[in-house]
């Protein structure tokens, strides 16, 4: 078993992802985990990193397959005892141009970006090592104002909110998309996920404050600016490696915690 620090970035062959990996092994005091779910495109992205005389681990991780979630766990838990920083970056998002129906959008689109990335964070925060971090990656889509209905507004951000309660509002969503009922959320499934996400951030450090002050974990959502990866079909002002710069600053330099950071690194309000 080893002592050394550890660090995992979901969704990370491609994009910001990948750069907040290369970022890390240059900058993270420790081992860093390249996952990817696809294990081809992952041990190609390592075998880029090599060349630039990087040595990330991998390990396959998709993270809507409860399976595949759980062997990582065990895989990190038996190989390393626990985890100090978790990147929570894997995300998708439909085209403009997507001739899926919108409810299908809905669904598929909160089941990654929501569900699936709750499901890592169930399975692996109990790893966390005391003065872990962990940075959702979130988006400008994640702010609370991007959704129309005040009434909705005012759930997401009720101080009591938990996360079953926030589940069930995901749903909801899910729910109205398949009955044509959703124009309160707005006409963006992806806002819904990234909205959901910060909210998420934000209970889960309440959460850890409130029922495990001692291990000082600290949350952030960040918004990594608008980039040119296979996300935006490269139509994204920023370089990758600049698209990770805000996320790296909560990964290694923030001192505060259950925060929306901005790309500019700077705490902004939801
Ligand atoms: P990309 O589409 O370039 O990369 C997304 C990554 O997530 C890929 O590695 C993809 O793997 C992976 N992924 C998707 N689904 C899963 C899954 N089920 N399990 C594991 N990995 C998965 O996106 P970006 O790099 O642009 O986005 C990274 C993050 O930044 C996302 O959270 C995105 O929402 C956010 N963001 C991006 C912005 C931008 O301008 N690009 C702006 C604001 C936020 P695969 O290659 O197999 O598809």
């Amino acid at each position: 078993m080893t002592t050394q620090k550890i660090a995992v970035v979901t969704g990370s062959n491609k994009g910001i992802g990948f750069a907040i990996v290369k970022g890390l092994c240059e900058k993270f005091d420790g081992a860093v985990y390249l996952t990817a779910r696809n294990v081809e495109r992952g041990q190609n992205a390592i075998q880029q990193l090599n060349k630039l005389g990087f040595k990330p681990l991998f390990h396959q991780l998709d993270i809507t397959d409860q399976q595949s979630v759980d062997k990582f766990r065990d895989h990190v838990k038996n190989s390393h005892g626990g985890l100090d920083l978790l990147i929570n970056n894997a995300a998708i998002a439909f085209k403009m141009d997507a001739t899926e129906p919108f409810s299908v959008q809905a669904e598929e689109t909160v089941k990654v970006n929501y569900f699936a990335t709750l499901r890592v964070c169930e399975a692996l925060f109990p790893l966390l090592r005391n003065n872990a971090k962990v940075v959702n990656v979130s988006s400008s889509a994640g702010h609370l104002s991007r959704i129309p209905s005040a009434d909705l507004r005012a759930k997401f951000s009720d101080p009591n909110l938990t996360i079953p309660k926030l589940n069930e509002l995901m749903e909801q969503f899910i729910k109205d998309a398949k009955e044509n009922k959703h124009q309160p959320w707005g006409n963006s499934t992806y806002v819904v996920s990234k909205v959901g996400l910060t909210a998420l951030t934000i209970i889960q450090q309440r959460l850890f404050d409130s029922e495990q002050p001692n291990r000082n974990i600290a949350i952030n959502a960040v918004h990594p600016g608008y980039v040119d990866t296979d996300m935006t079909s490269h139509k994204g002002e920023w370089t990758i490696e600049q698209g990770a710069r805000a996320p790296l600053f909560c990964a290694l330099e923030a001192d505060f915690k259950g925060k929306y950071v901005w790309k500019d690194t700077r705490v902004v309000d939801w």
